[in-house]
């Protein structure tokens, strides 16, 4: 693939915690294009953005459920020329973490509430979870939540390094066709390893297809507005 993300250079523009910043934020930002990641606590969510954009941008962390903000990034693609178009990056805090407080959790759901009821329909959701242990109870949850937005969304097992056993790997091929069943608005899914790098080739050029698709057609929809004056 020409079109790459560009590595190392994705720039922090805005942690959001409060409710009112994240809706004016992606109400003034209506139709931008992008990805937001998202996963349980601890599943390698960092280390996955890490290894699609390099090493310097997402903080890996061993304690579950510190990071409490949307971390916004903007990138750009090796191939567009420089400043054609502005991506989104949107680091979503993990779920279902049983240490927080009540009061942290319920600040979350009211967060996500708000961040997927204003998103842009050009934002790929990717959902990361472990794939030892998949389909965990957050995990369904999340997904029942996920059904009423029409969003594309990429599921990334994430870990596959630490199935080392062949019991284990069978386990996970039994579990993929109910997984698949019970996901089947997820457009594609990865059997992955951030720190090994097993399919992340695989998982960027997915989600630069995607934001391709989504620039042209923004940029058409520009071009025949303009075209009407
Ligand atoms: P996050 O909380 O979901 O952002 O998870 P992190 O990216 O901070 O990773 C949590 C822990 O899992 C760290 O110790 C990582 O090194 C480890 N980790 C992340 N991805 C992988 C992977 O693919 N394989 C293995 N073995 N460990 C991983």
């Amino acid at each position: 693939m020409s079109y790459k993300i560009q590595r190392g250079k994705a720039k922090f523009i805005l942690g959001i915690d409060s409710v009112k910043q994240l809706e004016e934020f992606l109400v003034s930002n209506e139709n931008i294009i992008g990805v937001a990641m998202v996963g349980r606590s601890n599943v390698g969510k960092s280390s996955t953005i890490n290894a699609l954009f390099g090493k310097t941008i997402a903080r890996v962390s061993n304690t579950p459920g510190r990071t409490r903000q949307v971390n916004v990034f903007e990138f750009e693609l090796d191939g567009m020329e420089e400043g054609q178009q502005t991506f989104y990056l949107f680091d979503l805090p993990g779920y279902g973490h049983a240490q927080v407080s009540k009061d942290m959790q319920k600040n979350w759901r009211m967060l996500m509430n708000c961040f997927f009821d204003y998103l842009s329909k050009n934002i790929c959701i990717i959902n990361i979870q472990d794939s030892r242990h998949p389909h965990q109870a957050s995990d369904q949850e999340f997904h029942r939540y996920m059904k009423q937005f029409d969003n594309e969304t990429f599921l990334v097992l994430n870990k596959c390094d630490k199935l080392k056993k062949q019991k284990e790997r069978a386990a996970l091929k039994k579990l993929m066709p109910e997984i698949l069943k019970e996901y089947k608005w997820v457009k594609k899914f990865f059997i992955a390893s951030a720190n090994r790098g097993d399919s992340i080739d695989q998982i960027h050029d997915a989600l630069v297809t995607f934001l391709l698709d989504k620039f042209e057609k923004e940029d058409f929809a520009t071009f025949e507005s303009d075209g009407q004056d």
